[in-house]
């Protein structure tokens, strides 16, 4: 029993820190400028297609905005070339992604589309701080 408690700890934490491997890796690729194979991999990762990713906003958007998630064409677009290295734009869009396969009428709120870029983020920060994360 107590044998059994420990090895589940030592599961969950070895889960735990690969999973933030995963995560401070594609906060990596993106900000190297290679965003399609951080897509890719995120798509693999999480078991959907690969969404498609364009430079330029749809007409219609506001000037602020710097990407969006187009459920119809399951595409991303971004403002231009530098957004394509902003980890957290990539991150937040690519949730929305994520939600629409996982239910096509639901895109999954701001909230926690921001939630699930910064961890990425955090994952990133905390592996280039030579921490094993236990935060
Ligand atoms: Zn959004």
């Amino acid at each position: 029993m107590f044998l059994n408690r420990i090895s589940c700890h030592i599961i969950w934490k070895r889960g735990q820190i690969l999973e933030q491997r995963f995560e401070a890796s594609i906060v990596w690729l993106i900000l190297n400028g290679e965003t399609e194979k951080a897509l890719e991999t995120l798509a693999k990762h999480y078991d959907v297609n690969v969404p498609n990713l364009k430079v330029g906003l749809p007409k219609g958007r506001k000037i602020k905005t710097l990407g969006c998630y187009n459920a119809r064409n399951t595409t991303i677009s971004v403002l231009n070339s530098d957004v394509l290295k902003e980890p957290f734009v990539i991150l937040h869009e690519f949730y929305h992604h994520l939600r629409t396969n996982a239910d096509a009428k639901h895109l999954g709120t701001e909230k926690y589309a921001d939630e699930f870029a910064k961890k990425f983020i955090q994952a990133y920060n905390s592996m280039k701080a030579g921490r094993s994360g236990n935060n």
